[in-house]
């Protein structure tokens, strides 16, 4: 059966963090806006969750192994290291029906995508950077109206950052950012010696400080400051992790905009003064369609890339994938072996470490450094070569000394990295994406060179490498290049504006426009674009 519903100025496609922002904007501009997400959510774990700290939650309540093991034992990844395999048990809803609805092919290409109420926003280790120019000019964004852009999402989302060696990387010019958080004493200890070496990792171009996270350190609205009960991967209780259904949540309570949920988005057709948007409705398996003036399509960098291939009817069509190379290396604290374990700490980053070979805030890499302790202690434990009994107590006496640095790499387009649609009698959707990711013989050497020189910096801050892991291409979960800004009026291309170049009034918010992957967490600067796309869409 096919319905016609709601008619509007606006569609936003997709609840995530380009969606609720580029929807804020319209919102606040008067516009008329429905938004279209797919919107699971998590009822089976959220209400269990108490509101205490790690450590009490663990001496104290008698249901923890149901959302910290999870009741299909969730948090115990079986089977090899992949993409996702750091989900909490709370987190995993954010991948419900991916596999029904957004079927990939690929011998080589891991995604994570989501159709969560807030998409892949509700996992998000809130990392954010702003690119640097020559990062910027890159990638085809505008530095100006970048850096006004990252002011009004800063303002929006709370972002606390510090001025250190690694400013430059991190906050650059920004001004408008809430004041540090605490870090724990493994990042301290690092800190430290840092700040004694610095002159010999400095001479070999690494630079340390903390990150900038989109956490409170002062209330934001209803939003309250981090409590560093190390359960931000579990709870969003109190809201000090920046969390894109918050905005959705409060543009639930303004008459210009309607969120509807349980609808998968499959394609578009435009005439002169409408454009037609196709849907599913994922309860019912209905056909529904919506018209508006213009569309925003937020629905991830993948996700869009189904809607515009289908819309064209481009089967065969590749279009280019960017994906910032990913790998891990624990490492061993010594000095803070046998430790007691804080009860006041956080579970997100705690410094990063970036390397500059050229000086020029462009091309680095970058490491987060994590000490890992709610997320991964039962993965730590399984991976334990000792029983269960002993592996625990080792654990307890080896956790305190555990760093976990996670390094990105900067991407670029290249042949080997490319999508499209197939044809599939069996997805609902009729269709998979196919994906090829391959990099060539220099970029993985570049890969290794690099990871041996942050093997050396970290041995310099007194961290020793236990081993590299590599879980595979595409789990850095950063995903661009779709469909690359474009000055030409080229198909499958962007306009400057985030315009679909062919179309008069579909609009892209997300990555799928950046034509470069600066090593550095590309979300903040996806939410700056987003504002900007929304702006162009008001005034076009
Ligand atoms: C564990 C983890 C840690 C991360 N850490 C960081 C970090 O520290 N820093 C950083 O910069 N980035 C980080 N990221 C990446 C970051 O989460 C993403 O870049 C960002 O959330 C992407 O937002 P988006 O709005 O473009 O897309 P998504 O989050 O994918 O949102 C897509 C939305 O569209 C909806 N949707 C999709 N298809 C359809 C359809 N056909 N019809 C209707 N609705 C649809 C979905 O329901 C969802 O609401 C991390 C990601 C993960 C998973």
């Amino acid at each position: 059966m096919s319905l016609t519903a709601e008619t509007t100025d606006y569609i936003v496609v997709g609840s995530g963090c380009t969606g609720a922002i580029a929807a804020q904007t319209l919102v606040e501009a008067g516009a008329k806006v429905l938004m279209l997400d797919v919107g699971k959510q998590d009822n089976k774990y959220k209400p269990l969750i108490p509101d205490k700290d790690f450590l009490t939650i663990r001496e104290t309540d008698q249901q923890q192994y149901r959302y910290l093991l999870g009741e299909n034992f969730e948090a115990i990844p079986w089977g090899n290291i992949k993409t996702g395999t750091h989900l909490t048990p709370p987190r995993q809803f954010m991948l419900d029906l991916v596999d029904r609805y957004l079927q990939v092919d690929s011998e080589n290409f891991s995604p994570l995508e989501s159709l969560a109420y807030g998409g892949l926003g509700n996992g998000w280790g809130v990392g954010c950077y702003v690119f640097s120019k020559p990062e910027l000019e890159k990638i085809g964004l505008d530095k100006i109206k970048m850096m006004s852009a990252y002011k009004t999402v800063s303002a929006r989302i709370g972002i606390s950052g510090a001025k250190d060696d690694a400013s430059p990387y991190t906050i650059g010019e920004l001004d408008n950012y809430q004041a540090e958080f605490e870090i724990d004493a493994n990042a301290k200890s690092i800190y430290k010696r840092y700040l004694k070496k610095k002159q010999t990792l400095n001479k070999k171009d690494f630079f340390l400080g903390k990150p900038a996270l989109a956490i409170l350190t002062k209330d934001l609205g209803e939003r309250k400051k981090i409590a560093y009960n190390d359960m931000e991967f579990y709870s969003d209780r109190d809201q000090s992790a920046y969390r894109p259904w918050i905005t959705v949540e409060e543009l639930k309570k303004h008459p210009n905009f309607t969120y509807i949920s349980d609808s998968l988005v499959t394609e578009f057709t435009e005439n002169s003064d409408r454009v037609r948007v196709k849907a599913i409705n994922t309860n019912t398996n209905e056909k529904v369609s919506y018209t508006s003036k213009k569309l925003l399509l937020a629905s991830g960098v993948l996700g869009t890339a189904r809607i515009v291939l289908r819309s064209f009817q481009s089967e065969d069509k590749q279009l280019p994938l960017l994906c910032n190379p990913y790998g891990y290396i624990p490492c061993l604290q010594p000095t803070m072996l046998g430790r007691e374990i804080e009860r006041h700490k956080m579970g997100f980053a705690q410094l990063s470490l970036f390397h500059d070979p050229n000086q020029q805030n462009f091309d680095i890499a970058m490491a987060s450094i994590y000490s890992y302790r709610s997320l991964m202690l039962f993965r730590l434990i399984k991976e334990s070569p000792l029983n269960f009994v002993d592996g625990r107590i080792f654990m307890k006496y080896f956790l305190s000394g555990i760093v976990v640095m996670g390094i990105h790499h900067p991407e670029t387009s290249s042949n080997g990295k490319y999508l499209h649609l197939n044809r599939s009698e069996t997805a609902i959707t009729g269709d998979k994406l196919k994906i090829n990711y391959q990099l060539s013989d220099l970029e993985k050497q570049t890969i290794t060179q690099k990871e041996n020189d942050y093997i050396w910096a970290m041995q310099t801050l007194g961290c020793y490498a236990l081993k590299r892991v590599n879980p595979g291409y595409g789990s850095s979960i950063h995903y661009a290049g779709t469909l690359p800004f474009n000055e030409q009026n080229t198909a499958y291309t962007l306009a400057p504006t985030g315009r679909l170049n062919g179309t008069h009034s579909v609009y892209v918010a997300d990555g799928s426009g950046f034509k470069y992957l600066p090593a550095k967490g590309l979300t903040f600067s996806l939410m700056a674009n987003a504002h900007l796309v929304a702006e162009s869409a008001l005034t076009e």
